[in-house]
């Protein structure tokens, strides 16, 4: 079904309705008891849970998830869901506080808990890059020590009191992967290509950065070098992948305004997935089903370091 905001209202208005819709997709051929996988399953009404015929376990489709052990009711989380998901430049906590008329510290922990869902799925079932392949570093905050005080984007003191720098490749039309690196030696960046890039790729191509360097042993590797104003030959550019740089900084800059550098790692995961599903009908569907199943992150884990920058 084709969603928007208006029909997505419409369809989940009431818990139940996002309750069944969440059963569906948890359970395609009908609930069964987690622990002893018996179909035979009683429904208590009342508590929204299954209690099993063969072993009385008492189960219910939000138990062990994010959506459990939240005082938020589960439209809301639906409607928050589906703005991260359908924003292109991504929708902040204090949005998310504002359209759907919820505390900031429970937007706040809802945004982070959605991304870090979708975080720690991400990668593990993604094949390497093939094809023709582009990597690039690029650095995100820093100084900003050119622009009037009352418009510096990424904020003062301890937020971007140095640049991060995030490295990305990406497959000309296809996928790409970013991650927030400490630095940008040869270890690091030659790690990052084989961990992401198949060896198959046909091009591989960068900035003439030295940390790439001894990609040409087991790549078909193509520099161009940016320092002589060189940008374009033939086929070798990093123009696919700078173009998602400026979605990413434009994103933040829009959208966040400020994102600590602890917080960072989580946004730009978030950027990759969107990227990674612009063309996915179903990617709120596909949200909703990672967010099933994915342990749920302890509130205390994400204040552990007392910044809620967001
Ligand atoms: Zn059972």
């Amino acid at each position: 079904m084709d969603m928007n905001l208006l029909t997505l209202a419409r369809t989940y208005d009431s818990d139940a309705k996002c309750r069944l819709y969440l059963e569906e997709l948890a359970w395609p051929d009908g609930a069964k008891c987690p622990r002893c996988q018996s179909d035979k399953i009683s429904r208590i009404e009342k508590r929204h849970q299954y209690d099993c015929d063969s072993c009385r376990y008492q189960f219910s489709v939000t138990a062990g998830t994010i959506f459990h052990d939240s005082h938020l009711p589960l439209w809301k989380w639906f409607a928050a869901i589906y703005l991260m998901c359908e924003s292109k430049k991504g929708m902040s906590a204090m949005q998310i506080k504002r359209t759907l008329g919820i505390g900031y510290k429970t937007a706040w922990y809802l945004c982070h808990r959605v991304r870090a869902a979708i975080q720690s799925v991400e990668g593990k079932e993604e094949a390497r890059f093939v094809g023709e392949v582009e990597v690039d570093e690029t650095y995100i905050g820093g100084k900003d020590k050119n622009r009037h005080a009352n418009k510096r984007k990424y904020g003062t003191g301890r937020h971007y009191a140095e640049k991060a720098t995030v490295i990305g490749a990406i497959e000309r039309g296809g996928r790409v992967r970013a991650r927030v690196v400490p630095i940008t030696d040869t270890a690091t960046l030659d790690s990052f290509v084989r961990e992401a890039v198949s060896q198959k790729v046909t091009l591989i191509a960068t900035d003439e950065h030295s940390g790439y360097r001894l990609l040409g042993k087991d790549y078909n590797h193509g520099t161009v070098n940016h320092g002589k104003g060189e940008y374009v030959v033939g086929a070798i550019h990093t123009n696919t992948i700078e173009s998602f740089w400026s979605l990413l900084k434009r994103g933040i800059v829009g959208s966040y305004h400020k994102v600590s550098k602890e917080h960072l790692p989580a946004y730009v995961s978030e950027f990759e997935f969107r990227f990674n599903n612009r063309k996915n009908p179903h990617l709120f569907r596909d949200t909703l089903k990672r967010l099933l199943s994915t342990e749920p992150l302890p509130f205390e884990k994400l204040t552990s370091k007392k910044s809620q920058a967001a």
